[in-house]
């Protein structure tokens, strides 16, 4: 039984002119993966790749916002909406992928030669995005906790960091390897971005801003002197094999670990060294480990466990720190990244 649908809709410039007028009409209206192509005042062409997760709105809420205006981009656009499908299970922006089905954004290698429908999904959007040859692509997305916004990218080349510049002053270099669609090479610099939180104007303006000024300049590149502070070698903290997490603030006993219950706002500011982050059982290993680049485990680095308190041992950056028990579950907890 297929909870994809497996065609394709294509859409020109026509389309500006009956786009249904609400962000939900729009939505409704998007029925599996779609692309919407722009004619600009040159034959270049720029891509933006959203709603791959669909709990996450902001993209799409540029991209209508941008499509009602009748605003003539720099270069050729071509927008595509990936994973509508999930958006629209309800309750609708809930849902990251449809049920039953995987992550989308960890099936984008080239090496991986399955047939399922998500693979097929990512392997249709890699053709989308190459059939035009773009000169740059980015892709929207949001937060799985309230954060700042913010960049990642597999390069710190100038060309990725101006294409960062236009959303943020943040750039996350990772080398870390999980399928997603800024880890494969298109000839063309890609970034994503994290606009912020899903359920926060800052992110929709984040992404509003910055789409406009992505299709509006004629040379994306070049700039003599963006701000763009990058941060390296990001860890991956993730709970070990069954192991279960929870939020509170304070121990519960029905769970492997305990996060304090406010972690999501350690997104926005450096964690010092002595740094409360939660519970974990007393005596034993903790429950989850902290992989870097080279896939080794850093945890006894980062983490102390205090008679079942955990504590941090340096300082250090988190990002992506959820306090939403399913994604911590299924992806990760949180990522962090060494403060130099
Ligand atoms: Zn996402």
């Amino acid at each position: 039984m297929s909870f994809l649908n497996p065609e394709i809709t294509y859409y020109d410039n026509a389309y500006r002119k009956i786009i249904p007028d609400t962000l939900l009409g729009f939505l409704r209206s998007l029925d599996g993966l779609t692309v919407i192509d722009i004619a600009g005042h040159s034959n270049h062409w720029r891509v933006v790749t959203t709603l791959i997760h669909g709990n996450e709105p902001s993209g799409l809420i540029a991209c209508h916002l941008w499509l009602k205006s009748d605003h003539i981009p720099a270069t050729n656009i071509r927008l595509i909406f990936c994973n509508p499908e999930a958006a629209k299970t309800k309750p609708f922006f809930t849902n990251r992928y449809i049920q039953h089905s995987a992550d989308l954004n960890r099936f984008f290698q080239h090496a991986d030669h399955s047939n399922s429908e998500v693979r097929v999904r990512a392997r249709n959007i890699t053709t989308l995005v190459n059939e035009v040859v773009p000169e740059a692509i980015v892709d929207l997305h949001n937060t799985s906790g309230a954060s700042s916004a913010f960049c990642v990218s597999v390069s710190e080349s100038p060309q990725h960091l101006d294409l960062a510049s236009l959303f943020t002053e943040r750039l996350i270099l990772t080398q870390l390897n999980v399928g997603a669609i800024m880890e494969q090479s298109f000839g063309a610099p890609i970034v994503t971005i994290e606009c912020g939180g899903s359920d926060e104007n800052e992110s929709h303006r984040v992404a509003s801003e910055g789409l406009y000024k992505y299709f509006d300049q004629q040379e994306l590149f070049n700039k003599v002197a963006n701000k763009v502070n990058v941060l390296r070698h990001p860890v991956r903290i993730e709970l070990t094999e069954d192991a279960s997490v929870g939020f509170s603030t304070h121990r519960l006993t029905t769970t492997d670990i305990t996060l304090r219950a406010d972690i999501e706002i350690l997104n926005r500011k450096p964690t010092v060294k002595e740094e409360f982050i939660g519970w974990c059982k007393p005596d034993t290993a903790f429950s989850f480990c902290a992989l870097d680049d080279q896939g080794i485990n850093r945890i006894d680095e980062l983490f102390e466990n205090r008679n079942g308190c955990i504590f941090s041992r340096i300082e250090m950056q988190l990002f992506m720190a959820t306090a939403v028990a399913e994604i911590a579950t299924k992806d990760c907890l949180f990522y962090t990244t060494v403060t130099d």
